[in-house]
């Protein structure tokens, strides 16, 4: 079992398999995108399997996929099929942007692979377009709409930004009513590659919240699931559930379980750090299983307390592409 030096268990872990995007969300990079690393920077797959077997050893038991965007990496499929057939790995999830995940949906539900977060910001067409620079809208519906009939768990994650998308809060809720889907609200946080710096949110989780239940005042909170970043609420005679997600104001760190890893092999323990250690430098001169186990062991016991904690010892932000969100 993995254990942190803040008494924490760590059992989740989030690995990106690239940097790499073919959007360009406004509150993830600038327009003209981020330093995005040339693949021998990144793990191979054969380094990426043998660094997740080792944390699967360790005490992981679920894996989350991400990026930048996961299925623009050639090879991701044959990565999850040996990954699905690890003995100890309770679930494999993935978070995209649901661009070019269509043609692998069956490949997906024969692994077994069913909890699929998908990216969507807003469910205006134009609005959707100006949030990630890009053209993608009906491809995106489409893919999730394929994804329900397939009975995929999908979760919506929808980062909540002034001035963008707030007066879609309400038809996001309306639609994990229709489609009996969860609806998650995220906090923006300030991981934009640079091209915007705030200090303080004005759509915090407390505003968020206030604006469902004055269209929506019955409520019930559902019991926390561990380790879970969502305060998850359903909507009395309503199908579907909401979240919000407060990264920003960081109120779940206490509670934290997990660890991300780049595409570039940096084992990260809190996403506010810029602190990591390399493991494609110490893959590359074959250390064993071993080796890479007090590696690991090591980073995990010098953990932050928390986000806030981790914020004030750092002093620049990367994009979420690059961190691996
Ligand atoms: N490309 C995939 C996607 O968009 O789902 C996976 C990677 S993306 C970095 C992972 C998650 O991070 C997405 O849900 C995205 O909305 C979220 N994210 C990215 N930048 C963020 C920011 N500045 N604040 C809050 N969430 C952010
Ligand atoms: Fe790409 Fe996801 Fe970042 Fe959007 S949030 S630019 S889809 S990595």
């Amino acid at each position: 079992m993995l254990t942190d030096n803040h008494n924490r268990v760590i059992s989740y872990l989030r690995l990106s398999v690239t940097d790499n995007c073919n959007m360009r969300c406004q509150y993830c990079m600038p327009a003209e995108g981020v330093e995005f690393s040339p693949v021998k920077e990144l793990l191979s797959w054969e380094e990426m399997f043998l660094l997740a077997s080792t944390f699967i050893e360790l005490g992981i038991k679920k894996i989350r996929i991400t990026g930048g965007e996961p299925f623009v990496r050639k090879g991701l499929m044959e990565f999850l099929q040996k990954l699905a057939g690890v003995e100890g790995l309770e679930e494999i999830s993935i978070t995209t942007n649901a661009t070019l995940i269509g043609p692998h949906i069956t490949t997906l539900k024969s692994l077994k692979i069913r909890n699929i977060n998908v990216s969507i910001d807003s469910l205006d067409k134009n609005r959707f377009n100006d949030i990630t620079r890009r053209d993608y809208f009906d491809t995106v519906l489409n893919n999730v709409y394929q994804l329900l009939q397939n009975d995929f768990n999908v979760k919506i994650n929808c980062v909540v930004m002034a001035g963008h998308n707030t007066e879609d809060i309400i038809p996001f809720i309306n639609f994990s009513n229709e489609y009996n889907v969860d609806v998650r609200f995220l906090e923006e946080m300030p991981f934009n590659g640079h091209s915007k710096n705030f200090d303080r949110l004005e759509w915090d989780h407390i505003k968020i919240m206030e604006h469902i239940t004055n269209q929506f005042p019955k409520v019930n909170r559902l019991q926390s699931v561990a380790g879970s970043t969502s305060e998850n609420y359903t909507i009395e005679n309503r199908k579907g559930s909401f979240g919000i997600i407060p990264s920003f104001s960081r109120t779940f760190c206490g509670t934290c379980n997990r660890i991300r890893v780049s595409a570039k092999g940096e084992l990260q323990t809190c996403l506010y750090t810029n602190d990591s250690v390399s493991f494609k430098k110490l893959l590359g001169g074959n250390p064993g299983m071993e080796l890479i186990k007090q590696a690991i062991h090591a980073a995990v016991k010098s953990r932050f307390k928390d986000g806030f904690e981790a914020e004030e010892k750092t002093e620049w932000k990367k994009s979420m592409s690059l961190i691996g969100g």
